[in-house]
């Protein structure tokens, strides 16, 4: 019998358990840990409360949940409730699926102003991740900066500018929608550094903008490259190229009866953020694009900014006795292996980049890594002594069955057409989850 332990329940980690049961069937115990007493990482508290066809991933993991073989152990922290170490004692192999939870920093002057946030705090606060539900951002401000040319910002972009009626159907918690209804928010700048050629958002997501109830996006055409150019980038990009081009040819007539503009400030490098306790304005420098790089011009210029929400990429977090690639902001790993019985997969293992889908594969790659090393298992204890742990340290461990329990409370007190309201502290779920 092989006994596997997996750090984190999100598609990295799920996607593992489920390469582990093909590889090895009934041969194998897997265990999934998570901090939070709820499973699926970002599918819960970073794609988008409104892009719900997409959580619908969380199903697969699900069926992967419920096997005999794989169980959940929620609520316990590993590098704090119990240690790497201690884990390898217990089980043939560790894997690290703990995601990029920290926001890159943006180090600039002014950046530790009030209603200064990373995407991963703001977007925690609207999809209820307990570690940022109380952020109360402010958006009693006119103007918000958000800074950044990937996905990520055209979600927090997207949800700023929706009316209340879009979030039908959507799991936005309702701190969130509460303080978006009452938002005085009605101009959003999106800001990055390079041109509408180095974007990274993606053509449907972009797409989406243009069909807003009450907001239009808004570039401006000197800021496109000759059409003819296009032709020489990949299709997804050209195809989200295509939407920038269509939002500029949007006449200027048309923004009288929009409510909230979306404009994209491209070739815009922030160089400090300035303002009196709150952030009040970002001061920017014009870019140039050279070879791809963003160089500065000389030319600085302020942007009205109440609110500011920086989306330029995550890090892991280090945990204790776990080598770590301080530059990268990662596991030091080769191929996942970081050392013969510790591994890493998804975003723990190569950065902040690519969809759901591409965890995948580091899943399966990872497991063949495993099964080179381990062969047939090494006789370890496994659950058995990871139980005796918990017990000896007095964990409250919460299992997947628990989870279905919290899950189904927060179905039952959902808001009229929402697919469930969140617990947003960790006492609730564990409150809600019975006896
Ligand atoms: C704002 C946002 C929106 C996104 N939207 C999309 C989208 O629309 N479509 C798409 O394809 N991709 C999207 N992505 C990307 C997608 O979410 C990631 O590819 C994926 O979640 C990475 O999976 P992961 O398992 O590596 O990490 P995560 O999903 O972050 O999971 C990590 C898990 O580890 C747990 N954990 C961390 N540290 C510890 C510890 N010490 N002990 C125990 N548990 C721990 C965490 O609680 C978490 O559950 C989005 C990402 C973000 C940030």
């Amino acid at each position: 019998m092989r006994h596997i332990a997996i750090i984190g329940s999100g598609p990295a980690g799920y996607y593992t358990a489920e390469a582990a049961q093909k590889q090895w069937g009934d041969e194998v115990r897997v265990d999934v840990f998570d901090m939070l007493p709820v499973p699926y990482g970002l599918i819960r508290t970073g794609v988008a409360p409104d892009h719900q066809s997409i959580k619908g991933v969380s199903k697969r993991y699900e069926s992967t949940a419920l096997s005999e073989n794989v169980s959940f152990v929620g609520n316990v922290k590993i590098g704090r409730d119990v240690t790497v170490p201690e884990l390898q004692r217990l089980y043939d192999a560790v894997v690290l699926a703990t995601g990029a939870p920290n926001d890159r920093p943006l180090d600039i002057p002014g950046s530790d102003l009030g209603n200064v946030f990373g995407s991963a705090a703001f977007v925690g606060w609207y999809n209820g991740h307990p570690q940022f539900a109380g952020l109360d951002p402010d958006l009693s401000g006119r103007t918000a900066g958000v800074n950044g040319m990937g996905n990520v910002a055209l979600d927090v972009a997207r949800i700023l500018a929706k009316t209340e009626g879009e979030f039908a159907g959507s799991d936005i918690v309702g701190h969130a929608l509460d303080a978006l209804r009452a938002s005085n928010i009605r101009r959003i700048v999106v800001v990055g550094r390079r041109g509408p050629h180095q974007i990274m958002m993606t053509p449907k997501e972009l797409g989406e903008l243009g069909h807003l109830a009450r907001a239009a996006p808004k570039v401006d055409p000197a800021d496109l490259p000759e059409e003819g150019e296009d032709a020489l980038l990949e299709p997804g990009l050209r195809k989200s190229v295509t939407h920038i081009r269509s939002f500029a040819a949007i006449p200027e007539s048309h923004y009288a009866d929009v409510e909230v503009e979306v404009e994209f400030d491209f070739f815009a490098a922030p160089h400090r953020l300035l303002g009196e306790g709150n952030v009040e304005a970002i001061e920017l420098e014009r870019t140039e694009v050279q070879a791809g790089r963003a160089i500065g011009t000389g030319e600085f210029y302020t942007l009205p900014a109440d609110l500011v929400v920086s989306c330029i990429g995550y890090q892991t977090s280090p945990i204790p006795d776990v080598p770590f690639d301080e530059r990268a902001g990662k596991f030091a790993n080769d191929e996942g292996r970081i050392l013969p019985g510790l591994y890493c997969v998804g975003w723990a293992r190569r950065g902040p980049s690519g969809t759901i889908g591409t965890n995948r594969p580091d899943g399966f790659g990872v497991v063949e890594l495993i099964s080179h090393d381990i062969g047939a298992g090494g006789g370890k204890q496994g659950r058995e002594g990871f139980d005796k742990l918990a017990e000896a340290r007095g964990l409250d461990v919460v299992s997947f069955n628990d989870w279905k329990k919290i899950e189904a409370q927060e179905e039952a007190r959902a808001r009229d057409g929402a697919p469930r309201e969140k617990f947003v502290d960790v006492g609730q779920m564990i409150k809600a989850r019975g006896d």
